[in-house]
């Protein structure tokens, strides 16, 4: 147990809870989750299969009808040739974090991960017995980036696996295409699997999504992370599902077998009515999401201290506050705690993303805009403001 890691962002949400407790009010940019409610053509037919009886156990990988819609899906988005048998259902994208790394790692591997990024990858690989190998994102011209280059330089011998999280929590990043071509390169000339989590795949506002797994040689050395948490405002259902070769596929399914049987039976008719009668729900829900976003960087812009790029999608900005902390005084955690008991602004800083590397010069917090909506977005950041205004 002393290697596995955990969510530092729940500690943050619980000290949040316990401050508005108080009788304060919270704005609370810290959680990576939405209050916007899930399509009610998903809810009838969720509801409606639960009256039906759908109650008890069903397949291990998943209803048929779901996974073979969730191979379509993905291949029309991505231009993959998946197929039913590619899929193995999960209860949320999560899960395919630690399954992917059981099937696939063994003790002593070595892993490349995102640093900054989701900390289960780090937790996940490090319980397991790997070794867990950090790259970094970093800001140039506006916009976050991974370094293919930096990447190779960290594989040896023992290197096995690459995560991938492309679009990228925290900060946003989308690959270029020749990003990601020289990802697929990279992996196939030094023979490495690689976990494409694609958690915000379809949480884009300019450009298009592209997956890794579609490319040159990928299709047998790489697994899909597909999620209906934030596609459809689905967070709390629980329902996700990994893609990959049959094998694997094959591997995960036995893990769930040993691990929670199957996936909630009657919702997984919820998510396949949203796949299948669904059509236009994505873009509303990216639709509120873009204007939020818009929302969050008019109102960052006056804050003093905060520069911030322009994400094009997930629904976090990752803005740089290296002056204001040094304004303040403070180091990352008084200056979180600062803003939310003089604020009541909430947020995590870079530190719930992985561990700072030493070359590391910026500080970073994340903003958070899918729980709030536009007017509390402005009137929590016009707060921000007023605190970093204030000297001392
Ligand atoms: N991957 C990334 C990068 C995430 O940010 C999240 C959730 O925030 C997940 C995976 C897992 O999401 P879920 O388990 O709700 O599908």
């Amino acid at each position: 147990m002393d290697r596995l890691g955990t969510e530092t962002a729940f500690a943050v949400s619980a000290e949040a809870r316990e401050f508005e407790a108080r009788g304060n009010t919270v704005y609370p940019f810290h959680v990576g989750d939405m209050n916007l409610p899930t399509p009610p053509v998903i809810q009838e037919a969720a509801i409606r299969a639960l009256r039906d009886g759908r109650t008890g156990y069903c397949p291990n990988g998943g209803i048929p009808e779901l996974r073979e819609a969730i191979a379509g899906d993905v291949n029309r988005t991505r231009g993959t040739g998946y197929r039913a048998e590619n899929v193995a259902v999960q209860p949320g994208g999560k899960p395919v974090i630690g399954k992917f790394l059981q099937a696939l790692m063994n003790e002593g591997d070595e892993v490349l991960y995102p640093n900054p990024g989701f900390p289960i990858y780090e937790s996940q690989i490090e319980y397991l017995g790997g070794v867990a190998v950090p790259y970094a994102y970093r800001e140039r011209d506006g916009r976050f980036e991974l370094d293919p280059e930096e990447i190779d330089s960290r594989i040896g011998p023992a290197t096995k696996l690459l995560i991938l999280n492309d679009l990228h929590n925290p900060t946003g990043a989308a690959c270029t295409r020749e990003e990601m071509q020289r990802l697929a390169e990279l992996a196939c000339r030094r023979d490495l699997f690689v976990l494409s989590d694609e958690a915000y795949f379809d949480i884009r506002y300019e450009g298009e999504s592209g997956s890794i797994a579609a490319l040159p040689g990928m299709g047998e050395r790489c697994a899909i992370l597909y999620t209906f948490s934030k596609k459809f405002a689905m967070t709390g259902w629980r329902l996700g599902a990994a893609l990959g070769p049959k094998d694997l596929t094959e591997a995960v399914i036995r893990l769930n077998v040993n691990q929670e049987s199957c996936s909630n039976h009657f919702i997984q008719y919820g998510a396949l009515a949203g796949l299948t009668e669904g059509a236009g729900e994505v873009e509303r829900i990216v639709s509120v999401l873009r204007d939020r976003r818009e929302a969050a960087l008019q109102a960052l812009q006056p804050v003093p201290g905060v520069s911030c790029s322009r994400p094009r999608g997930t629904f976090y900005l990752y803005p740089d506050v290296t002056e204001a902390m040094r304004a303040k005084g403070a180091d990352y955690e008084t200056f979180r705690r600062r803003a939310l008991e003089e604020a009541g602004v909430s947020f995590c800083t870079r530190q719930h993303f992985g561990r700072p590397g030493p070359e590391e010069e910026r500080a970073y917090i994340r903003l958070a805009y899918a729980g709030l909506d536009e007017s509390a977005i402005r009137e929590g950041l016009a707060r921000l403001q007023t605190f970093l205004e204030r000297s001392g």
